[in-house]
């Protein structure tokens, strides 16, 4: 064989691989050498040693040697042939649900045999199901590994024994030629971290010897795996910050400020129901810089619920529209978008614009009507879900996007929507909102491509909600209370929320809790949202309810992001503790929107953890975004915070953002460093880690 002096050589040129074997490695996404050193087990067996049969728990998978004591095949239920042995310290039964003749005559008693698998609880007493066995000369013969054996995730037609081959052939031509694999974290900083050198690293992890137990690895807490994980996270944080430099360099249309465009903001200000409070003109203001700029403006607005985001981008809108440039408003949920249509309608009548709706929704004539109303510019503001930029959809002079709600998106979907606006050279404006604040660290991996804002003031007269935890024993004394509340002439929401991913069983359930609300409350009107309603349902519904044709709202986690309704004081949130932190707090967000004291009680089905009361307790003690993000990070981990598993936005190889948070305070020490320093790294580490899903650089 040839030595590679690249690791971007195919894996055919290893021996023992053939096409049909290179086919399957690539359904792995393995192609070349440095793929597949890239591919790490998933897993390991431990055979470094014996285990004492006296000794074994459930839930072990151990290497044991014993004696045959008996053999059968037991008719019982499913037919199996049952073995069971003994090392003198104790007997565990082998079952075998297929077997050969053979297999049974080769299990004399008296024989003596090692077995590998994991131990359950069986019929009798401890078992291993189908565990690989091998016949021995004694007890004594058992052969033990000195290194413990990955297992590596496969697909059809690919075994384990191909795989290890493999991955042990291209570690040794590693080994052998100096700076084929390199390493370009330097020295001082594996130091700093005490990171082991990469080669070191991917060998651990490969082979690990006996210095280094199943538990850590398993558990991540080896360093080897830190310093991978660090070096992908480096990776993402790199590729992100080379696009926003890249962007830097585009062309943007500028919304110049001309006299007449003045007039206009002034009005556009003058007739808001309400004065701006300092943080949003000061938000304004840093937008307004941006987009007199001549490249894009990058810029997320971070703010807590109720803040006062939409305006905000509304007043982008303007600045897009008195430049004679068009503006795409982008919500999660059509829910969302029809509230932030009703707003742009009344916030920009009288100004000669037409704001139009596109959802998937939308069929038939009236979408070609809108298609063409966007193609052809007669449609200034353009509100939407994600099919804005699903759909056949051409803009004519595209010059700004809005993004609500921004960690409901993937960091995909906001690019592609920008390629949509592209023409020529010049690309659009973009400004994306969010009220989960999210912990620093994590803002720094994800939003690294975002210039950011923050809204640190809510609207004055706000009041703090008054959030109190209560079991759900309490029930009829809630119903009293709602009793009370819509006596006062007020409303109320009742969000139900359910293990269960199911939307069909969600919304069943929001259904019967309707249903015996309106009975225990005669004289309420009751009414229900989920999200298995038509959108013009729902959007009646909600128009209900902001009328005040509808006291109580009986709702599914659907009305968790922007729903605007201010005489709406009082939320109960049932099974709370079946939800995150930040979606809690996001749904309590939709009371205290009024100048008036709002309530929000968590009944919960009791027995509550001790992690849960404490989580529940950071609620009901703090209104601040910022400090319930940071908490629900501590006690529940990033996914949940950044919404990574609703939307995926970051596929990682080997990094788990739960238990590799502690490596992202040096990915932000190092990263900026390596961008001006090390500018031949960048590239290669993206495309190591990144590979050819490098959609964040190649956009
Ligand atoms: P969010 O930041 O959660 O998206 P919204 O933009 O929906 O918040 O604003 C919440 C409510 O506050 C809306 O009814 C909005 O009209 C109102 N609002 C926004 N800014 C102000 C302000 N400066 N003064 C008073 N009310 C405001
Ligand atoms: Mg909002």
């Amino acid at each position: 064989m040839r030595i590679p002096n690249t690791l971007h050589q195919p894996v055919g040129i290893l021996a023992g691989i053939g096409a049909q074997t290179a086919s399957r490695l690539q359904k792995l996404g393995l192609y070349t050498l440095q793929d597949l050193i890239f591919h790490l087990p998933h897993r390991y067996e431990d055979r470094t040693r014996v285990y004492r049969i006296g000794s074994l728990k459930p839930g072990m998978t151990v290497l044991i040697a014993g004696k045959v004591e008996f053999i059968d095949v037991l008719p019982r239920g499913r037919k199996s042939l049952v073995c069971r042995i003994n090392d003198g310290s104790g007997f565990i039964n082998l079952k075998f649900f297929h077997f050969s003749a053979s297999q049974h005559n080769a299990l004399k008693p008296g024989t003596a045999i090692s077995c590998f698998a994991e131990v359950r609880y069986g019929f009798a007493g401890l078992e291993m199901v189908h565990p690989e066995y091998k016949v021995i000369s004694s007890l004594d013969d058992c052969v033990t590994e000195t290194r413990l054996t990955p297992v590596y995730p496969l697909t059809e037609g690919l075994s384990q024994n191909v795989i290890r081959k493999a991955v042990k052939q291209a570690l040794e031509l590693c080994q052998q030629t100096p700076g084929l694999l390199a390493d370009w974290i330097p020295e001082a900083i594996l130091k700093q971290y005490r990171y082991p050198s990469l080669i070191d690293a991917i060998q651990t992890l490969h082979a690990p010897d006996e210095s280094v137990s199943v538990e850590a690895l398993q558990n991540g807490s080896v360093p080897a795996l830190k310093r991978l994980a660090f070096e992908e996270l480096l990776a993402h944080y790199l590729s992100l910050r080379i696009n926003r430099n890249k962007t830097r360099t585009w062309q943007a249309p500028s919304f110049h400020a001309g006299e007449a465009a003045q007039l206009t903001t002034d009005h556009f200000i003058r007739s808001l129901p309400f004065k701006l409070t300092g943080a949003q003109q000061r938000v304004i203001a840093e937008i307004e810089a941006d987009c007199r700029r001549q490249h894009p403006m990058m810029r997320l607005v971070q703010g807590d619920v109720g803040s006062g985001k939409t305006i905000v981008s509304a007043y982008a809108a303007l600045l897009a529209l008195t430049a004679g440039y068009q503006v795409a408003v982008m919500a999660p949920t059509e829910l969302l978008a029809e509230q932030h249509k009703r707003n742009f309608d009344i916030w920009f009548e009288g100004f000669e614009t037409q704001v139009m709706y596109l959802t998937g929704q939308l069929k038939g004539n009236a979408r070609k009507a809108v298609l063409q109303a966007l193609e052809d510019g007669t449609a200034g503001i353009i509100i939407g879900t994600h099919a804005l930029f699903q759909e056949a959809v051409n803009f004519h002079r595209l010059g700004l996007i809005i993004i609500d709600e921004q960690h409901r998106f993937g960091v995909h979907q906001r690019l592609a929507l920008r390629e949509k606006g592209q023409q020529g050279d010049v690309r659009p404006h973009q400004l994306v909102m969010t009220a989960t604040p999210i912990p620093r660290t994590l803002a720094m991996l994800q939003y690294s491509d975002l210039d950011l804002s923050i809204i640190d003031e809510l609207p004055p007269g706000r009041k703090p909600i008054v959030t109190s935890v209560i079991p759900a024993e309490r029930r009829s004394d809630v119903i009293e209370r709602i009793n009370g509340w819509v006596g006062k002439k007020k409303q109320v929401y009742w969000v139900c929320t359910l293990i269960e991913e199911s939307e069909v069983l969600q919304c069943e359930a929001a259904e019967k809790t309707a249903e015996t609300l309106a009975e225990a409350l005669p004289g309420v009107r009751v009414a229900l949202i989920h999200g298995r309603m038509k959108s013009a349902e729902k959007d009646a519904v909600m128009q209900d309810f902001k009328n005040h044709k509808i006291d109580l709202l009986v709702a599914t986690t659907v009305i968790e992001v922007g729903v605007d309704v201010p005489n709406a004081g009082l939320m109960i949130i049932e099974n709370p503790e079946r939800l995150g932190l930040s979606q809690l707090h996001q749904l309590r967000g939709r009371v205290g929107r009024g100048s008036d004291d709002s309530y929000c009680l968590l009944m919960y089905q009791g027995p509550l953890s001790d992690t849960a009361r404490h989580r529940l307790g950071v609620l009901r003690d703090s209104n601040d975004g910022f400090v319930i993000a940071e908490k629900d990070l501590e006690l529940r981990g990033p996914g949940e915070v950044m919404g990574t598993r609703q939307t995926g936005q970051m596929q990682f190889k080997i990094t788990d953002l739960v238990r590799d948070a502690d490596v992202l305070a040096a990915v932000q020490q190092i990263g900026d460093d390596f961008l001006t320093q090390a500018p031949e790294a960048v590239q290669s580490l993206c495309d190591r880690w990144l590979g050819v899903s490098t959609i964040y650089s190649e956009v």
